[in-house]
């Protein structure tokens, strides 16, 4: 009896979890049907909303393959951390029912096949992300890198954005504050306007971002990076100023 009992409980418990995650995506259901029979012959069409204007997200993890990006004191490599960072973000957003496309899901530079050449190789790669950045009419972008200076004494995660598209700024804004809110509540770093500096966000049409997430020249910074738990928290919390931002600014599913 105590077993059911406690079988039951977890049950209950789990279905409860569900509703919980349910209408904080989806708000409280008050859609119309899509249509209805009037007569068996007879279909009227009404009025509804779809799930069309979630927007897809496209997640970047900067650099790959031969480009490592910069280093930590140890050696280790940008690539990794934001590929790390960039599918741990991406199992969040599934689980809370994103569609989620990436640039890159292994160590690999994504340029054309055939193409000779470092230098071709890269301008080849990055044509290719922001192809996919561009692929979709309703899209949010995130590219994840991590930041390196001389000054080693220098930390903390900074987002940068274009005014290509006039959301970009709302969404590096957003995520600024969530990561002092939620991650690093000294971080008092501006979002930048990196013009036509960085190529992927100026040429994106959709709303994106970069975040630099913290500072691989700075040792304390470079270990929290390289640590799993730290790079799940980062992940969260861009999930988090995300979620924030399209919730804001499309309109959600009733
Ligand atoms: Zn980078």
């Amino acid at each position: 009896m105590v077993k059911s009992s406690k079988k039951i409980y977890a049950a209950l418990g789990i279905i409860f979890s569900y509703i919980v995650i349910y209408t904080f995506l989806h708000g409280i259901n008050t859609d119309v049907p899509n249509s209805y029979n009037t007569h068996e012959d007879e279909i009227v069409t009404v009025s509804s909303q779809t799930d069309d204007s979630k927007p897809i997200i496209i997640l970047d993890a900067g650099h790959g393959g031969v480009d490592g990006g910069c280093s930590a004191y140890n050696g280790a490599l940008e690539k990794d951390i934001n590929l790390s960072i960039e599918l741990s973000l991406k199992a969040i957003l599934e689980t809370f029912g994103y569609t989620v496309e990436v640039t890159r899901s292994t160590d690999t530079s994504i340029f054309d096949p055939g193409i000779v050449g470092i230098g071709k190789q890269k301008k080849s790669d990055m044509n290719n992300r922001l192809n996919l950045f561009n692929k979709y009419e309703n899209a949010v972008a995130v590219s994840i890198h991590q930041n390196q200076f001389t000054d080693p004494q220098f930390n903390g995660a900074q987002m940068f954005y274009t005014e290509t598209n006039p959301l970009s700024q709302t969404l590096a804004q957003t995520l600024q504050n969530t990561f002092k809110s939620k991650l690093q509540n000294n971080n008092d770093r501006e979002i930048k306007n990196a013009g036509k500096d960085l190529f992927l966000l100026y040429y994106s049409k959709c709303p994106s971002v970069m975040v630099e997430c913290g500072f691989l020249s700075n040792k304390q910074e470079a270990d929290l990076l390289l640590s799993k738990g730290y790079q799940k928290q980062v992940a969260l919390t861009i999930f988090s100023g995300l979620n924030e931002f399209i919730q804001a600014n499309y309109n959600q599913p009733a």
